[in-house]
């Protein structure tokens, strides 16, 4: 708040594909898909077609005694992206909202079937899932949770896999293996009283790109299986594709074993293509029917006004449209495959550290002793300068563009992506002209 008069907000007028335009005209490419929901572009026409038909049709119906097609049609056509696994959706509107709704279900179901000691909640170093206060206590960002954390339930966390934490010869399994033997202790001790276990699959997002390997994955499946453990996986932002599957979780199994799936999904962010607040929480046929019964307070209740608005939903669906229709995960494959060899120069930059990839996430972080004063400000701001909307956290300086990378837009990027670095580093002034004519969208 205190700085807004310095770095004024960008007065975005008009978004194009990956671009948005501000109020003086300029562009500005979205490197991180606004907060990493827009997954085909700003204005898409067929997103935008499908929203005008569903507009004339049904905005909006309360999902209270009333059901519509959309609705029903996502939660099936989801439950399929499963195989079938999690039968059941619960709507809600946004991904904090998803968190709650996860975090109750898994309680109130244990509760439903005469386990109602099982009230705890493990999480994640380093993780996140969301600021309401339920979200809140399962989270691990000090700037957003310390002013509330006299608010907060207590809830048990144990070590992130993050493998930036390996000792000298050690491998991100080896660092999965650590933080599992952690988890299994706990569990081993605590299992009694313990519900869930709430994580981001692969990547931990908001606190830094922070990215683990899948073995930890598999660790906690068995662990919660063997200990009666609610396993909920928090897709928000790394489903629908963002780490090269559908569902991050998928990469859990080893090539060619069975398949596993968590008990709970929460999507949010790219599900409805950036354009309107929808949630989901998918869930285990198992648990949906801990809460039959006729005693009403024994079902699960949860409402929100918007849940599962229609459009929201329709937009859901244009957007599982394109992946059913256009093969989204290799085009991204492909296309990655361009950025990360367009940003070799940089991951082998003296002046950085930890150069990671996964799907269409690509990160790194700038080595401490360089940073400066208000770092992520100060590269925020340069970004503009060449075209490019960023927003490092901390010394991490990442990308998660929208699906719709091409070769040259893959070089642009790389290259203004190293100029906005060297600015920032060398505090050089931008100088545009120099840089290759960028292509138009
Ligand atoms: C963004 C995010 C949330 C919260 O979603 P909101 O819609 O912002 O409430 C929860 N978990 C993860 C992993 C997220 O990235």
């Amino acid at each position: 708040m205190q700085r807004a008069a310095q770095v004024p907000p960008l007065a975005v007028v008009r978004g194009e594909g990956p671009w948005l335009f501000d109020d003086t005209g300029q562009r500005y490419f979205d490197t991180s898909s606004s907060w990493w929901v827009n997954l085909f572009g700003h204005a898409d026409a067929r997103i935008n077609a499908a929203l005008k038909d569903q507009l004339e049709t049904l905005p909006h119906v309360m999902l209270a005694g009333c059901t519509h097609a959309p609705a029903v049609e996502l939660a099936e056509r989801l439950s399929a992206l499963t195989g079938g696994t999690l039968g059941h959706c619960f709507f809600a509107s946004d991904g904090a909202s998803a968190v709650e709704i996860a975090l109750k279900m898994s309680f109130h179901h244990w509760r439903n079937l005469g386990r109602s000691d099982k009230r705890e909640f493990v999480c994640l170093r380093k993780g996140y899932h969301g600021e309401t206060l339920g979200a809140l206590a399962v989270t691990d960002v000090a700037v957003f949770r310390d002013a509330y954390d006299p608010l907060l339930m207590r809830a048990h966390q144990v070590m992130s896999p993050d493998a930036r934490q390996a000792m000298t010869g050690e491998s991100a399994a080896d660092v999965a293996r650590r933080a599992t033997a952690e988890l299994e202790a706990l569990l081993q001790a605590r299992h009694a009283h313990i519900a869930a276990l709430i994580l981001e699959p692969l990547v931990q997002g908001a606190t830094g790109m922070a990215f683990y390997d899948p073995a930890y994955l598999r660790a906690a499946r068995k662990l919660c299986d063997q200990f009666d453990v609610t396993l909920i996986a928090d897709e928000i932002a790394v489903g629908c594709g963002r780490t090269g599957t559908f569902f991050a979780f998928e990469q859990a199994a080893l090539p060619g074993e069975q398949a596993i799936w968590p008990d709970l999904i929460c999507l949010s962010k790219g599900i409805s293509g950036g354009y309107l607040p929808l949630s989901l929480v998918l869930s285990r046929d198992s648990i949906y029917e801990a809460f039959l019964d006729d005693d009403v307070t024994r079902g699960f209740l949860h409402s929100h006004s918007y849940t599962g608005n229609a459009l929201a939903c329709r937009a859901a669906l244009a957007v599982l449209d394109r992946f059913a229709q256009e093969d989204v995960l290799r085009h991204n494959r492909e296309q990655a495959a361009t950025l990360t060899t367009a940003l070799a120069p940089l991951a082998a930059d003296p002046r950085i550290e930890h150069f990671r990839q996964l799907g269409m996430i690509w990160a790194f972080d700038v080595r401490e002793p360089l940073i400066g004063p208000r770092f992520a400000e100060r590269f925020h701001l340069a970004g503009r300068a060449y075209e490019l909307l960023i927003r490092p956290i901390g010394r991490t300086v990442y990308l998660m563009p929208p699906y719709v990378l091409t070769e040259d837009l893959s070089q642009w990027l790389a290259e203004r992506l190293l100029a906005t670095l060297n600015y920032v580093l060398n505090q050089i002034p931008p100088d545009v002209d120099r840089a290759p004519e960028p292509p138009t969208a």
